[in-house]
C-alpha cells in the first residue's frame, strides 16, 4: 500500500514544483491510519484541471468542470481533483455548481465525514481541520459540519454513514445518526447507482454483523427497492450467520455472494432479477447471483448432484461451498463429483450437431438436434452412456 503513496510522490512533487499545492486525501490517508489496506490514492490539488492537464503528458478528463482529472504516471493512475466547494445537487448526482477554491480546509468542508476530510501532505504531515483524528481514534462517523444540512444537500450520505459503520466498526455519532433517520427519504431521489455502490460496500463490511441491524433501526430500508418489507431486519440478521464465518477466518465476501445469500433469505425465488434490475446491476451480475442463489438452494436441500456439479460455474460453487464449509453445515463433496464427470463441457462429446444429423440422416436446422445432444449430455454425464462414436450411435438408434 505504500507502494501506492510511493508511486504517487513523483505526481505530486511536479504540481508542487510548478507552485501548487497537493495532498492526499479521503479514503487512502483514512485507511492508511487505520492500518487498513488501500487500493487507490486520491489527490486534492489547488491546481485547476487545465493546469493539471499542461503538467503530465497522459491525463483523462473525468469532468473538468467538476475538478477531475486522472493522471497516468509510470503505469499507475491518480485522480487528481481540484480544492472545489459545492452547490446543491438538484439532479442528485452531482452538485448544481461547484466552486474552485484555493486551499485544502475549504475543500475539506465538502466533504461527508470527520474520518473522510483528513489530508496529508507529500511529508506525511496529516493536516485534520474536523476532529477527524480523534473520530478515528474513538471510531466514531460524524458529519463534517451540520449533519441536517449535509444530509439535506446529499442524502447518499445516509448510506454512506452505515456503509463506513459496516465497513469500519464504527459507531455513528450521535447528531449524525439523527441526520440518517431524519434525510433518509431523501434517498427516493438518489440515483439509485450511487446507491448501489454503497449498498454493496455495506453488505462486504467487515464489521456487518454488527452493522446489519442500522439499515432497519435507522429506517432507511424503506427507500431502498426491494427492501421496504416487514422481515427485511431478520433477513440481514440470517445474512450475519452466513457472513460472520467467512469474515472471522479472514475470507473476502465477494459482491455477488453477499447479494445471493441477502436474496436467498428474503425467499423472493424468481423475483430475483426483477429486482437486481431495479438496482440496475449488470446483465453479467445478475446471472452471477442468480445462479448463485440456485447453488446456494441446492446446496441447502442438498439437491447437489452430478448434473449440478457438470451445469454450474465452478468458480461460484467454490465460493458457496466454502460459506457452508464455514458453518459445519453438510456438504455434497464436490470434489469427487468433479473427478467422476466423464466431460466438462458439452464440445467435450465426440460428437457434435453435424455429426448428430448424418447419423439421424436430419436435415439443418432441426429441433431435434439439441434435444438429441441435451439427452446424449446427460446419459454420459449420469454415467449411463460412453463418450464414444459407437455407443453413441447404438443409443440413438435405440439398439
Ligand atoms: P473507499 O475506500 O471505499 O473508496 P473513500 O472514502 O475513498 O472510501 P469515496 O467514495 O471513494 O470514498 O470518496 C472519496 C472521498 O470523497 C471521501 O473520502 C469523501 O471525502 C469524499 N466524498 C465522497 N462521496 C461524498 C459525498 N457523497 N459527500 C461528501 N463527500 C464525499
Ligand atoms: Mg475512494
Amino acid at each position: 500500500e505504500h507502494r501506492l503513496f510511493q508511486e504517487a510522490l513523483p505526481v505530486m512533487e511536479r504540481i508542487e514544483a510548478a507552485g501548487y499545492e497537493a495532498y492526499f486525501v479521503g479514503g487512502c490517508v483514512r485507511d492508511t491510519l487505520l492500518k487498513r489496506p488501500i487500493h487507490d490514492v486520491d489527490i486534492a490539488s489547488s491546481a485547476r484541471p487545465d493546469e493539471i492537464e499542461a503538467l503530465f503528458h497522459a491525463t483523462i478528463d473525468l469532468g473538468k468542470e467538476h475538478g477531475t482529472m486522472i493522471v497516468v504516471y509510470h503505469g499507475e493512475t491518480f485522480e487528481v481533483t481540484t480544492f472545489r466547494t459545492e452547490g446543491t445537487y438538484s439532479d442528485f448526482r452531482r452538485p448544481d455548481e461547484v466552486t474552485f477554491v484555493r486551499n485544502l480546509e475549504e475543500d475539506t468542508l465538502r466533504r461527508d465525514f470527520t474520518i473522510n476530510a483528513l489530508a496529508a501532505d507529500s511529508e506525511g504531515v496529516i493536516y485534520d481541520y474536523h476532529g477527524g483524528l480523534s473520530d478515528l481514534e474513538q471510531g466514531y462517523i460524524r458529519a463534517v459540519g451540520n449533519p441536517a444540512e449535509r444530509f439535506a444537500e446529499d442524502s447518499l450520505r445516509t448510506m454512506r454513514a452505515l456503509r463506513f459503520a459496516s465497513q469500519l466498526g464504527f459507531e455513528i455519532e450521535g447528531a449524525t445518526y439523527e441526520g440518517v433517520q431524519a434525510y433518509a427519504h431523501q434517498l427516493k431521489q438518489i440515483a439509485i447507482e450511487r446507491i448501489r455502490v454503497e449498498m454493496s460496500k455495506y453488505l462486504q463490511g467487515e464489521a456487518f454483523p454488527q452493522a446489519a441491524h442500522l439499515l432497519v433501526v435507522s429506517g432507511v430500508n424503506q427507500y431502498l427497492p426491494g427492501f421496504d418489507r416487514p422481515d427485511i431486519g431478520q433477513a440481514l440478521a440470517k445474512l450475519s450467520t452466513w457472513l460472520s464465518p467467512l469474515i472471522e477466518a479472514g475470507i473476502e465476501r465477494d459482491e455477488a455472494l453477499v447479494w445471493a445469500f441477502l436474496l436467498y433469505e428474503l425467499r423472493i425465488g424468481s423475483q430475483a432479477r426483477q429486482l437486481l434490475r431495479t438496482w440496475t446491476f449488470s446483465k453479467q451480475f445478475m446471472s452471477a447471483v442468480t445462479e448463485m442463489l440456485t447453488i446456494i438452494e441446492k446446496f441447502d436441500q442438498q439437491e447437489f448432484d452430478l448434473e449440478s456439479t457438470y451445469h454450474h460455474t465452478d468458480a461460484y460453487v467454490d465460493l458457496i461451498y466454502q460459506t457452508f464449509a464455514c458453518r459445519n453445515l453438510p456438504l455434497p463433496d464436490v470434489a469427487t463429483m468433479r473427478q467422476q464427470l466423464p466431460i466438462q463441457k458439452r464440445q467435450d462429446i465426440v460428437v457434435n450437431g453435424k455429426d448428430l444429423m448424418d447419423i439421424l440422416g436430419l436435415t439443418k436446422g432441426t429441433k431435434d438436434i439439441g434435444v438429441w445432444l441435451e439427452r446424449i449430455e446427460r446419459a454420459i454425464i449420469q454415467g449411463d452412456l460412453p463418450n464414444d462414436l459407437e455407443a453413441i450411435t447404438h443409443f440413438i438408434r435405440g439398439d
